[in-house]
């Protein structure tokens, strides 16, 4: 998966094939499969990291999502996290700020929904929305977008510093497929309330957005919070990907089963006898 991390200046959005399946060779079928079999660890992995923070060595990890309307962020909620424990995921969405998270310092509603120790945090939509839509539709002055690059790796570098795994994921379609996944909204039923009007208000923003996320990618991809960039023409592609990341991301903290903090051979023999 190293083949999707954004290395700062190196990376151009222009350039990406957002039909690649960069680091999988494989048909549709064989990602699904693959997909089943990964969750499987996955599963596992997060019920370590969970018994780890029951057992006081407490950890967390934050998967952040970002990307294009219709890129997928909600089936990578349902198919990948989905495969994890329910208990084990915090989730959340951020959406246009409150009435009273206006009040506050972008990073106010962040902090309140940091993961609690031994989940794996799901963040849909993120603190990134501060230095992409607030500066595509000039929320705020410059000078205040331009200084929050630097104020979110302060915050990640702290969060990394306290034991966080953070992986973030920043997600493209192209603007055809785009455009066919929004008529798909607009014309079944049962999608509808997928649809926002402000999808289409963004789509016509795109060279804008565009230039906002690869800022954000030349600006904030970090050792301790590096971006990963998806391709996610694929369903099926992108699913595996993040399942890919977050697995490497679990499999970075060597989790093992913690030990029994009680005697065991005398709890078999007391559970015997009772
Ligand atoms: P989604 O489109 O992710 O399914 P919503 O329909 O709730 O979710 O849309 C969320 C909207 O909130 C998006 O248009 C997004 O740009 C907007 N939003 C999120 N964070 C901010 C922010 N900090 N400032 C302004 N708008 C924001």
């Amino acid at each position: 998966m190293h083949a999707l991390r954004a290395i700062p200046g190196a990376c151009s959005l222009a350039d990406l094939d957002t039909a690649g399946t960069p680091g999988f060779v494989g048909s549709k079928s064989d990602a699904l499969r693959l997909l089943q079999a990964r969750g499987k660890h996955l599963h596992t992995l997060q019920e370590k990291l969970y018994a780890n923070a029951v057992s006081g060595n407490g950890r967390s990890v934050l998967l952040v999502l970002q990307g294009m309307d219709a890129a997928g962020k909600g089936g990578i909620i349902r198919h990948v996290l989905g495969m994890v424990n329910p208990e084990g995921i915090d989730h959340a969405p951020f959406g246009v700020p409150s009435s009273e998270e206006r009040l506050h310092h972008f990073l106010w509603r962040v902090h309140k929904a940091l993961p609690r120790l031994g989940h794996i945090g799901v963040f849909d939509r993120s603190h990134y929305e501060d230095v992409l839509v607030a500066r595509v539709r000039k929320l705020v002055p410059e000078a205040v977008w331009q200084g929050r690059y630097h104020e979110i790796n302060e915050f990640e570098r702290q969060l990394a510093g306290q034991g966080m795994v953070i992986v973030k994921v920043a997600m493209f379609i192209s603007l055809q497929e785009q455009k066919q996944r929004l008529l798909q909204r607009l014309r079944d039923p049962h999608k509808n309330w997928k649809y926002s009007p402000r999808d289409v208000d963004d789509r016509l923003q795109w060279p804008h957005y565009r230039d906002a996320y690869q800022a954000l990618l030349d600006r904030t991809s970090t050792e301790v919070a590096p971006w990963y960039v998806i391709p996610c023409d694929h369903k099926w592609y992108s699913r595996i990907a993040v399942a890919e990341l977050l697995i490497a991301a679990l499999e970075t903290m060597d989790l093992t089963w913690p030990p029994a903090q009680y005697d065991l051979q005398k709890e078999i023999t007391r559970l015997q006898r009772s």
